[in-house]
Order: structure tokens, then sequence, then C-alpha cells
């Protein structure tokens, strides 16, 4: 099929990788030629626009920091919406406030195609390994025809129900994400603190009731886990900036639905401060280095 392929970072190179693996026609555009050049030499072809990625496409696939990104990715001079054709597919898999989908959605209606909400959950370990989750927000129509092109990229394509609730599933998750992430920091500095062996601290909570993803996948003590970002000082993960943005939208949608989020708000603030001391570009894991200065 021949995808168009906007924002090729962290998450959106592998994604875009796999979909080449999978024999898809991919046209990629970055604003970064490091990125786009990685994945010209997989295969795919070097768009000048993102309203070139997505002449001729079947379906447009956006990954981008945030909101703002994926605004302007749509609707400039040179946007998607500008270059997509009639009854073409976009799949935004940003983390996004569900009402800037709406908007976003709407706008595709008067181009003639459908945008989607697909966030994603899964890391960039699951990025590269092609095993994400994909939260799916819109009509059953319009999953039926993306979900064969996200299986390449994602083992678990779940429909959550009309635009906008992807991006509800996955605000969601990241709230609880936030939060474990610092107790499990807290926790593991505590315990070093007070003597005992962080390997063997970390086997004990990973076998009994502490353990989550935070503990048992992504440990953010360095050394406990190979595969983690704090093994490898904290980078190409999962930015603190943008757990930081998810919290923001949880927060915000929390203030709109009248909900409180006592815990997500103090999350919140623990990334901020590692935000305004300058490790915004650091794995969010890093969140352990506010507990111990190492
Ligand atoms: P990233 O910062 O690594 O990559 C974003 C990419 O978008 C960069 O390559 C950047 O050059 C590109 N970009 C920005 N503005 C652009 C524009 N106007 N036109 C073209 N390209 C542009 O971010 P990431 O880690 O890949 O995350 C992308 C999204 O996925 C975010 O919304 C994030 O919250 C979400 N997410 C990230 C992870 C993770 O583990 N990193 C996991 C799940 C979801």
């Amino acid at each position: 099929m021949k995808i168009g392929f906007v924002g090729l970072g962290n998450m959106g190179a592998p994604m875009a990788l796999n979909l080449l693996k999978a024999g898809h026609d991919l046209a990629v555009f970055d604003l970064s030629t490091q990125a786009v050049q990685q994945l010209v030499d997989a295969g795919a072809k070097k768009a000048d626009s993102p309203k070139a990625a997505a002449g001729g496409a079947a379906v447009v696939i956006t990954m981008l920091p945030a909101a703002a990104h994926v605004r302007s990715v749509l609707t400039g001079d040179d946007g998607v919406l500008s270059g997509v054709g009639p009854g073409a597919v976009i799949v935004d898999s940003s983390t996004i406030d569900p009402a800037s989908v709406k908007e976003f959605a709407a706008l595709a209606q008067q181009h003639g195609c459908v945008l989607v909400d697909a966030p994603v959950s899964g890391g960039t370990g699951g990025a590269a390994a092609g095993t994400l989750t994909f939260m799916v927000g819109g009509s059953e129509s319009a999953y039926n025809q993306v979900k064969p092109v996200l299986s390449a990229m994602g083992k678990n394509i779940v429909h959550c129900g009309d635009t906008g609730t992807g991006q509800v599933a996955k605000i969601c998750n990241n709230l609880v994400l936030g939060i474990t992430m610092a107790g499990v920091a807290e926790s593991m500095a505590l315990g070093e603190a007070l003597g005992i062996d962080p390997k063997i601290l970390g086997g004990i909570m990973n076998t009994s009731t502490g353990r989550c993803w935070s503990s048992d996948t992504y440990n953010p003590f360095p050394g406990l886990i190979e595969t983690a970002p704090s093994s490898r000082g904290y980078t190409g993960g999962f930015g603190t900036d943008l757990m930081l943005k998810d919290l923001g939208l949880a927060t915000e949608a929390a203030k709109s639905a009248r909900q409180p989020a006592f815990m997500g708000a103090l999350a919140q603030q623990l990334y901020q401060a590692m935000s305004s001391r300058g490790d915004g570009k650091l794995d969010f894991s890093a969140v352990i280095r506010l507990y111990r200065q190492k």
C-alpha cells in the first residue's frame, strides 16, 4: 500500500521501518534530514513536504511531539490536507488532547478524507519490535481500513470508540505510568539509602505486589535492566518533556471533567522539576535523579 509517514523520531523511525519490512511503499518527511536519510537508506522515498508525503497515499501516518506540530503538519501551506486524496485515511499516532483530534477530524472531513486518532503504548522497544498497542478512535469502517496497516507495527490494535477515545485511553494509561515510575524511583532510591543491594530489591519487587512495567521492564535504577534507558544514561527512550506534556493533558482533561487528579498533579510537578533543571530531553525514568545525586 502507498503510505505517507511524517515524524521519524524515537517512535516514528522504527515504526516506519516496520512498514517497509512489511512491503509497503513509503514516502517519508521529517524536519531532520538525518532522520529522513535513515529511512531512505532502508528503501523509503524522500518527500519534500508533508503535502508531498500525502500525495497519492491511501494512508498517511503522523507521529509528532504535540498538537501544535500536528496542526502545522496537517494545515500548513505544504500540509498533509493540501496533498491528501479523497478517501484516504489519516492516522495520527501522536499523543495529543482529544479536543484537538476532533477538530482535526472535522478539517479532514472537509477535505473528503477521514482522520482517526491512534496513539500508541509500548515504548521505543515496542516500536522496534512491532509489538505496540494502538488505541484507535473513529468509525468502525475507518478502524477496519487502517487495522491491516497498523498490524505491521503493533500486536494489539484496539478500537476504543468514537474520534478522540484513543487519546482518552492513552492519557489515562500515561497518567498511571508517570505515577508508577515516580513511585518505583522513590522506592529504589530509599532501598539503596537504607543499604539493600538494588538488584535484590528490584528482584523482590518484581516477584511481589509492587511489580509493574516501571519496575520489571523499565526500572529507573541503572544496571538492573540491560535494555532500559537507565542502563544507557537515560537516552533513546520516552523524553521527560513528553511525559510532562502527557501529564499536562491528563490534568487538563481532569479539570474539564471536574475529576480530581491528586497523584497526577504531584507527578507532573516532579517531571516539571526535572525539566526546569535541564533534564527535559532525558528519558522520564531519570526522575530517580531527584532522589539520588548520581
Ligand atoms: P521525538 O521527539 O523523538 O520525534 C518527533 C519527530 O517529529 C522528530 O523527528 C521531529 O523532527 C519531528 N517533527 C517535529 N515537528 C515536525 C514538523 N513540523 N514536520 C515534520 N517533522 C516534525 O518524539 P517520539 O518519542 O517519537 O514521540 C512522538 C509521539 O509519540 C509523542 O506524541 C509522544 O508523546 C508519543 N509517544 C512516545 C513514546 C516513546 O516512548 N518515545 C511512547 C508512546 C507514545
